[in-house]
């Protein structure tokens, strides 16, 4: 083919794509606009998962009539001027690109009305061109409807997940803006359901609460936000409400929610040895910087930036994070570590296979992973069980040990439909998070095969009326919520076994339990029927083994 220069249309589209990569893309830079028109009031509508319809309506500064057209023009923008504003950016938006980019990729209807003006001005566009124009009326702000996003860019659509996962990041964009921006009236309501609501009072504590509920919202701190460069505002959650993902770290940039890695770091850091390996701690914070320095214009989607000085930044946080922890939680005690098992107390080797008990259907162990008979000789820790083999040393996790017995034994009650399940003398009520509602929506009748019987019950609340047995008198309320949460961060492809693992987890004896001789060995012969007792099941050890080669080679005696 010759060399020839691509129409106008088709550029557009190229680079819509790096503004639009999917229905929530474009909820984030409508409400940047609209925070940008210093809204006070931002309601956001999808349907769809964002596809058919997404609508944002503000009562912002909106449009002048004669300026309408000029904002779906490309690099057409009225938050900088030249060359030195780029040097310091203020706004959120500033390349000129939201609009046009949408436009090329979806029906655009917009109504604005601006300061002073009579009515409000109607704009309708198709593949980026404008079909009409006319005079509505309307109260000052603007009105966007984007409709049929990528209806005519089929490989985009394809790339879509499904609409639960579309609705769950429109719902996070939506939360993470409430988040940074207290003092605005956020509404998000997914095919007509109010999905998030924030009284816009000012106060971070109140957007907290609607946007994680009344637990996480109950064991917040504020940060100090000492007057420096920078400066640090916001709040953390206690260590005893940590997370399994990092899905509830937010950052802010003069509140402009940002993606960073070295934020999370500082942050993490900052909890060190005060949360479990695997947890991860809430925080929602705000980094104010002089605009000079930092860079926004690296990305299309202004999600990424950088600093002027990226230490700077690091230990501000880390400090900040830091010091409100250490006012606030007592120095984590020193446990004795050992408890010593005399010889008197040593048990008589357990039962072999034959005395297992009896709601273990056997499964012959294959002779790669099977454990010989163990005998339990004591607890180290509170945390690990000493045990013995004809072949040496068994120094067992007992929470993994325990995770791993449930895992099989979960897998194999779900494949034989016989989940055993606990009916709630009264149905309990659980409240979610927008992110976990889509989740919860799209699985809630999934979640009855493994004994949970949920139910819409208005607004974000559904109400519990059965639960598995093995988490009867567990926190299933955790549970559940970390189960929605892991599914709504992560790769969906292997549903079951997230819920069968979260399941494991959340019913398996802790580490620091202290454990009765005659639970210990129940646990150990379990671990011995079990068909891959070496590992949990996110494939950590169960268990470290010392052969007595190994000893007498320690030892020196060959
Ligand atoms: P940018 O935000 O980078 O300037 P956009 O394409 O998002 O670019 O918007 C173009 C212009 O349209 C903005 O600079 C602003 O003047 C105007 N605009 C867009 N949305 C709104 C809104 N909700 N209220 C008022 N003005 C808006
Ligand atoms: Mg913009």
């Amino acid at each position: 083919m010759p060399i020839k220069a691509l129409t106008p249309q088709v550029v557009a589209r190229i680079a819509a794509g790096e503004v639009v990569e999917r229905p929530a893309s474009v909820v984030k830079e409508l409400v940047e606009n609209s925070l940008d028109a210093g809204a006070t009031r931002i309601s956001v509508e999808v349907g769809g998962g964002g596809v058919s319809l997404i609508k944002v309506t503000d009562n912002g500064a909106g449009i002048p009539s004669e300026e309408v057209e000029l904002a779906f023009e490309r690099y057409a923008t009225s938050k900088i001027g030249g060359l030195d504003d780029l040097e310091s950016i203020s706004s959120l938006g500033f390349r000129g690109e939201a609009l046009p980019s949408i436009a090329a990729v979806a029906r655009v209807d917009m109504i604005t009305c601006a300061d002073g003006e009579k009515a409000g001005t109607y704009l309708s566009l198709e593949d980026g061109a404008i079909a009409s124009r006319s005079t509505k009326g309307r109260s000052q702000g603007t009105t966007v409807a984007v409709l049929n996003l990528f209806r005519k860019i089929p490989a985009r659509l394809k790339f879509l997940k499904s609409v639960a996962t579309e609705n769950s990041h429109i719902a996070n964009v939506v939360s993470q803006y409430a988040l940074a921006f207290p003092e605005v009236k956020f509404s998000l309501s997914i095919d007509g359901r109010v999905a998030l609501r924030t009284a816009g009072s000012g106060k971070l504590l109140d957007s907290i609460a609607e946007v994680y509920g009344a637990e996480i919202a109950g064991n917040m701190i504020e940060l100090k936000g000492e007057a420096a460069v920078p400066r640090v505002t916001g709040m953390v959650g206690l260590p005893k409400v940590s997370r399994s993902g990092r899905g509830y770290l937010s950052f802010f940039i003069n509140r402009r929610w940002v993606n960073s890695r070295m934020l999370a770091r500082a942050v993490e850091e900052a909890y060190h040895g005060l949360l479990m390996v695997g947890r991860h701690p809430v925080a929602v914070i705000n980094i104010s910087l002089p605009y000079q320095d930092m860079d926004v214009n690296i990305h299309p989607a202004k999600s990424e930036l950088k600093f002027a000085n990226e230490r700077a930044v690091f230990s501000a946080v880390y400090r900040a994070v830091r010091q409100a922890l250490a006012e606030q939680t007592p120095v984590p005690r020193v446990e004795a570590a050992t408890k010593f098992v005399s010889p008197s107390e040593i048990r008589e080797p357990s039962a072999p296979y034959a005395g297992v008990s009896s709601d273990l259907a056997p499964l012959p162990p294959t002779p790669a992973t099977a454990l010989p008979v163990l005998r339990v000789l004591g607890q180290l820790d509170n945390s690990y069980i000493i045990a013995e083999g004809p072949d040496g040393l068994y120094l067992i996790d007992q929470h993994a040990a325990h995770e791993r017995i449930l895992f099989e034994k979960i897998e194999r009650q779900r494949a034989q439909r016989e989940m055993e399940v606990q009916g709630l003398l009264e149905p309990m009520p659980l409240e979610v998070s927008p992110r976990q509602e889509a989740e919860l929506w799209a699985h809630y009748q999934e979640l009855a095969e493994f004994g949970f019987t949920i139910e819409p019950f208005g607004g974000k609340t559904f109400l519990v009326r059965a639960v598995p047995a093995l988490l009867n008198d567990k926190d299933w309320t955790g549970m559940l919520r970390e189960l929605l949460d892991s599914l709504s961060e992560g790769d969906k492809s292997n549903w079951a076994e997230a819920v069968i693992s979260t399941m494991a987890c959340h019913s398996a004896v802790r580490a620091g339990q202290a454990l009765s001789d005659s639970e210990m060995r129940e646990l150990v012969r379990q671990l011995e029927q079990a068909a891959t007792p070496h590992t949990c099941p996110h494939g950590r050890p169960t268990m470290i083994h010392l052969s007595y080669g190994q000893l007498k080679r320690d030892f020196g005696r060959t």
